[in-house]
């Protein structure tokens, strides 16, 4: 099979990594990297380990690189003769890897929109900053490149493109819901980076309504929504990655909305946190030094990477699909479960990480057999859904779809599926 290159080290770098080496056979070499070499070392060591490589012929190799590097990107992708790279690094990388495989011609994923660490991107262009400018130059040179292959974005996008191919005729709304009914055991901390979390709940909220963006402060509209497995939940309208492409990529529907659920307990710290200044990216002067107060909660935060160990409980993302099939009223649910501790014990990551690791490999399968192949950029929905959700459970996510009863309600009970 071809070589692959997984860029990023992080929770979801470490599911990918897990994946790849279940998968090997369908690979030729597997190169793992990061920034911190002796980090990165001894992540995939403890990976061979899991799998019972033999000393001295390791599944899978590291090569440390500054991934912000394009020279240094394409120079790596040379000497591992990768042709797919799977990027899972920050989204700060993601310009210099889109330069590296648009010039050696190797296939490209990633999982979240490119970001520019001291720029605030004003929504809803995101996607017009740094990827979509370089879809015509991918379409000319035949390159692939996969843009928002995690769960949300990735997952639910494929929902939606297989609620469209196989169930409505004509979708009126689609309400994406994500949310983590675990518990880490810590006071309060985000699930990854918290400078990218921080900003992301404290930012305005962008939502597309009635076939047009609209902004609303964040945290001011919310539902109740009794969902499968983890019951009834409060969650709030948020803006996301696959908001803006899913606009473009369902022009019929007016309505395209994100919820994330929040508990209490975090609500209540948050805005403290954000009343008292101290989510803002703005460097302010503490004793003669500059620090930016965001920074300076990011130190003292648990690391992401610790809370895995202790996480409980489950998470449920999925999609709420309204519209219409052969004139009568249609509404879909199709989602997706996965448990903390169950994850952490084959692959010592949280569900976050995995439900994000697991479609990465999963697409990464089919780049490697050829089934998905644009050769030019896309967003994953523009994709056939059909054998992205055949091969997904296997690789360690099921997922279901449900009728549900077109007048708002939720048939769940609290704890069932
Ligand atoms: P982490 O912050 O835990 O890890 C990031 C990794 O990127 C680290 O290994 C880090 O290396 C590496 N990295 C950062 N900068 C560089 C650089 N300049 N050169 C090389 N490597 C670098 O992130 P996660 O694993 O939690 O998330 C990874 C990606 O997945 C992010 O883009 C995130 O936004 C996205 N994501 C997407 C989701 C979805 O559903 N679509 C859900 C969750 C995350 P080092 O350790 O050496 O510093």
């Amino acid at each position: 099979g071809p070589n692959l290159l997984i860029i990023g080290a992080g929770g979801v770098g470490d599911v990918v990594a897990n994946k790849a080496v279940q998968f090997r056979d369908r690979f030729g070499t597997i190169t793992w990297s990061a920034r911190t070499a002796e980090k990165l070392a001894a992540k995939a060591a403890k990976v061979n380990a899991r799998y019972g490589a033999t000393e001295g012929k390791p599944f899978i190799t590291t090569e440390a690189v500054d991934a912000r590097d394009s020279a240094a990107v394409k120079k790596l992708i040379e000497s591992t003769g990768a042709s797919i790279v799977l990027n899972v690094a920050s989204p700060y990388c993601n310009e210099a890897i889109l330069h590296a495989c648009l010039e050696t011609g190797a296939k490209y994923l990633d999982t979240a929109l490119a970001e520019h660490e001291f720029t605030i991107d004003i929504p809803p262009n995101w996607y017009e900053r740094i990827e979509w400018p370089l879809r015509p130059e991918f379409k000319a040179k035949g390159v692939t490149a996969l843009l928002g292959m995690g769960f949300d974005p990735g997952v639910v996008n494929i929902f939606c493109a297989w609620a469209r191919k196989h169930h409505l005729d004509q979708i009126d709304s689609i309400d994406i819901i994500d949310v983590n009914a675990g518990n880490h055991g810590k006071y309060f901390a985000t699930n990854f980076d918290p400078d990218v979390n921080l900003r992301e709940v404290t930012e305005e909220v962008i939502t597309w309504d009635e076939g047009e963006w609209k902004f609303i402060p964040h945290h001011s509209v919310w539902q109740d929504v009794t969902l499968p497995i983890v019951g009834e939940q409060r969650v709030y309208s948020m803006g996301h990655d696959e908001l803006q492409s899913l606009a473009v990529n369902f022009p019929d529907t007016p309505r395209i909305s994100f919820w994330m659920g929040f508990g209490e307990h975090y609500m209540k710290v948050l805005e403290v946190l954000d009343t008292l200044g101290l989510t803002s990216s703005v460097p302010v002067e503490v004793d003669g030094a500059m620090v930016a107060p965001n920074r300076l909660v990011k130190a003292l935060l648990p690391d992401p990477a610790s809370l895995a160990e202790n996480y409980m409980g489950k998470i449920v993302i999925g999609v709420d699909v309204r519209g219409r099939k052969d004139g009568e009223d249609k509404r879909l649910f199709i989602w997706s479960t996965l448990d903390h501790k169950e994850n952490y014990e084959e692959v010592g990551a949280q569900s976050i990480s995995y439900s994000t690791g697991v479609p990465v490999m999963t697409a990464a399968l089919l780049m490697a057999d050829g089934t998905w192949d644009p050769k030019t950029m896309v967003n994953v929905e523009e994709m056939d859904p059909d054998p992205f959700l055949a091969l997904m459970p296997d690789v360690g996510c099921p997922w279901q779809a449900d009728e549900l009863p077109t007048d708002d309600t939720w048939p769940y009970a609290e704890g069932q599926s």
